[in-house]
């Protein structure tokens, strides 16, 4: 009886150790996403407006500004999250570089 115990000990912790492993790699993954989910920030966050009104400081006077690829395509932002009106503006505002 004592041998039984003996022998599966072994097998209980690497089955503890494959369950801790599983639970360890879907923590990993759910951070991967959460972190991917959460790189740009929140147009709250930075006051963001479609409307900026303060002149040569608009989305597309900003070194972040990202145009879309086509015509039809809405222009990004490298920080903010969604769509970018190219007249908007952010507290985050960083003027393209001169030249
Ligand atoms: S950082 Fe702000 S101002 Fe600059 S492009 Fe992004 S949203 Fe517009």
């Amino acid at each position: 009886m004592d041998q039984d115990k003996g022998a599966s000990a072994p097998r209980r912790d690497a089955l503890k150790l494959g369950l801790s492993a599983g639970v360890g790699v879907g923590v990993v993954v759910m951070a991967g996403i959460a972190y991917s989910q959460s790189t740009k920030l929140s147009k709250d966050s930075v006051k963001y407006t479609d409307a900026g009104n303060i002149e040569g400081k608009d989305c597309d006077d900003c070194s972040q500004y990202v145009p879309g690829k086509s015509g039809n395509d809405p222009a990004t932002c490298k920080i903010v999250e969604g769509p970018i009106n190219p007249h908007g503006h952010c507290i985050a505002f960083s003027p393209k570089p001169k030249g």
